[in-house]
């Protein structure tokens, strides 16, 4: 039996669940893992993949929030940067320390973002990152060889967290299921099941095979990002929440940066943060922050971004990138708590929890860097509102899937922990499985099957966006890939090659939205 089949014999045995959690991204995943680590018998669906909205679409930075200090956010920048510590402890294999160094133009720059750089330091307490300090020109030049030097003051060095942001959902979602749960993709809550003007259930369809289910629970938690306000009209309510800011970045050969620290610009000539930082062997840039209309599931660059991308790179990397070196383009949306109006970079990162008269409890807002905070929160009130037993939370120092101290020296590699040596064992039974899924791509084939056996990858799209991050770091090199990779999930699925096919076109679909095509 497929580990699926067998989460959908679980699901069917199970009369009622404590708690069930809706969507799978960063917050939802953080939900589950708390709720299970506390003893709650606890489910958790998702529509389409782990991850698959804002959650792998971030800057990848676990971070307090420099430009929030500057905001004067004090307590979210406090709590962040706690948590930043937290996650290295509990995942060193899918986090680490980064150097970030800012580059002064401007006389007052260098006093005042060495202040704010080293109480940034500070607020970090015993979960210091590393100390920042002052760079003289020469310097700054030294670790950034690629900083336009033109009117160049110095630099500020600092320290912050970066991390492969699918990668860890992946590590919650197997975290969560050695603690007992439950966690199913392809499967999308269609309905909130009500008795007596409380919620009992919700409504499932198996997105793969289109059959409907029902899934009782004590109480429900509502973790769907962006689509919040969809399960929120389920229930009956109609009010705008939220505010939808999209974000897109670039992605550029590694020699645009050219260094092992991180580019930080901490005001453009419009007042937005840049950062410039190496990431899996490649040059990330990013990112923008501008309203848009609504929720989608594959958001695309808008024109302004990338003329805003492209002038900002040209202005603090020296030279404008040509078509082919843009090896990928990707746009996340921000669910942001509407508090009045404003632009959207100002407001608020922090979390909002609600709860419904009929029990549905709703979190959203926050970052990918306060999700463990986030889940204990939600599930403080969801014990309440359920009337669960009482139980501490026990997540702040629990170890997730993977963890271990010995990581891999190649990057890539590094995310797979403990897991590794046995990714490794797979090319000794079948030594093709140790060739390069493509020759520009750091992956190779033995994680695709690894992803289908063990990481609930279910497509073409899952395997090279979300467990190996091809798409994200070269779409035309993924592209390229996907037949190979498609022959590989078929294979260990028992899929038919009508199936093969009409993944793949699925797969080149949602691709070609990642390839930039020029200006
Ligand atoms: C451009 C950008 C850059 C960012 N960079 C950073 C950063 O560097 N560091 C940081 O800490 N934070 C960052 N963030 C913030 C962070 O990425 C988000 O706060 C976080 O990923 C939100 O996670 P989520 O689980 O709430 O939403 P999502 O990841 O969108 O998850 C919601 C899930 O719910 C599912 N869903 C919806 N409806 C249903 C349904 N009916 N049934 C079942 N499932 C459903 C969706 O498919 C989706 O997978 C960034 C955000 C953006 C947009």
């Amino acid at each position: 039996m497929s580990e699926r089949a067998e989460i959908l014999r679980r699901l069917g045995e199970q009369a009622e669940w404590d708690v069930l959690v809706i969507g799978g991204g960063a917050t939802g995943l953080g939900a589950a893992v708390e709720a299970a680590s506390r003893g709650y018998r606890t489910v958790l669906v998702e529509r389409a993949d782990f991850a698959k909205g804002t959650s792998s679409r971030s800057t990848k930075l676990v971070h307090g929030g420099v430009r929030y200090l500057e905001q004067m956010n004090i307590t979210l920048v406090l709590d962040a940067l706690q948590e930043r510590g937290h996650m290295l402890q509990n995942a060193p294999h899918i986090v680490h320390n980064l150097s970030f160094v800012v580059p002064i133009f401007d006389t007052f720059g260098l006093p005042y973002y060495g202040f704010g750089l080293k109480v940034y330091e500070l607020l970090s307490g015993k979960l210091s990152f590393g100390a920042s300090r002052m760079l003289s020109a020469k310097k700054t030049v030294e670790m950034l060889p690629s900083v336009a030097a033109n009117g160049l003051r110095g630099g500020v060095l600092y320290h912050d967290g970066q991390f492969d942001d699918a990668r860890y959902a992946i590590s919650l979602m197997r975290t969560f299921e050695e603690l007992g749960g439950a966690a199913l993709n392809y499967a999308e809550v269609t309905e909130l099941i009500e008795r007596n003007g409380k919620l009992v259930g919700v409504n499932v369809r198996d997105c793969e095979g289109d059959d409907r289910f029902e899934l009782r629970a004590k109480v429900i938690v509502n973790a769907t990002g962006v689509f919040t306000e969809g399960i929120l009209a389920m229930d009956g309510d109609r009010e705008s929440l939220l505010s939808v800011s999209q974000g897109s970045h670039f992605v550029l050969p590694t020699d645009f940066l050219n260094s092992t620290n991180a580019m930080m610009i901490p005001k453009t000539s419009d007042g937005r943060v840049l950062f410039a930082i190496p990431w899996h062997g490649a040059t990330v840039v990013g990112t923008t922050d501008e309203a848009v209309d609504g929720a989608s599931v594959e958001p695309r660059s808008m024109e302004m971004e990338r003329r805003f991308l492209m002038e900002h790179i040209e202005q603090y990397l020296g030279r404008r990138p040509k078509t082919e070196e843009i090896l990928s383009v990707w746009s996340g949306l921000r669910p942001l708590v509407r508090k009045g109006g404003g632009a959207t970079s100002k407001l608020s990162r922090d979390h909002t929890i609600l709860v419904r008269p009929s029990g549905l409890v709703t979190i959203t807002g926050g970052k990918w860097t306060t999700y463990r905070r986030m889940g204990e929160d939600v599930i403080n009130r969801a014990a309440e509102v359920a009337g669960l037993k009482k139980e501490p939370s026990r997540t702040r120092g629990l170890r997730l899937h993977g963890w271990t101290q010995d990581v891999a020296a190649i990057e890539s590699e590094r995310v797979y922990g403990a897991d590794l040596p046995l990714i490794e064992r797979l090319s000794e039974e079948d030594a093709s499985l140790k060739e390069l899924v493509h020759p520009r791509l750091p992956y190779r084939m033995r994680e695709v099957v690894w992803a289908a056996r063990q990481e609930m990858a279910r497509t073409v799209e899952d395997v090279l966006a979300r467990r190996l991050r091809a798409l994200f770091l070269d779409a035309r090199a993924a592209i390229e890939a996907a037949p190979r990779v498609a022959d590989v999930v078929a294979h260990e699925l028992g899929r038919s090659e009508a199936w093969k096919a009409r993944d793949l076109e699925n797969f080149y679909a949602v691709a070609r939205g990642y390839v930039y095509e020029g200006e």
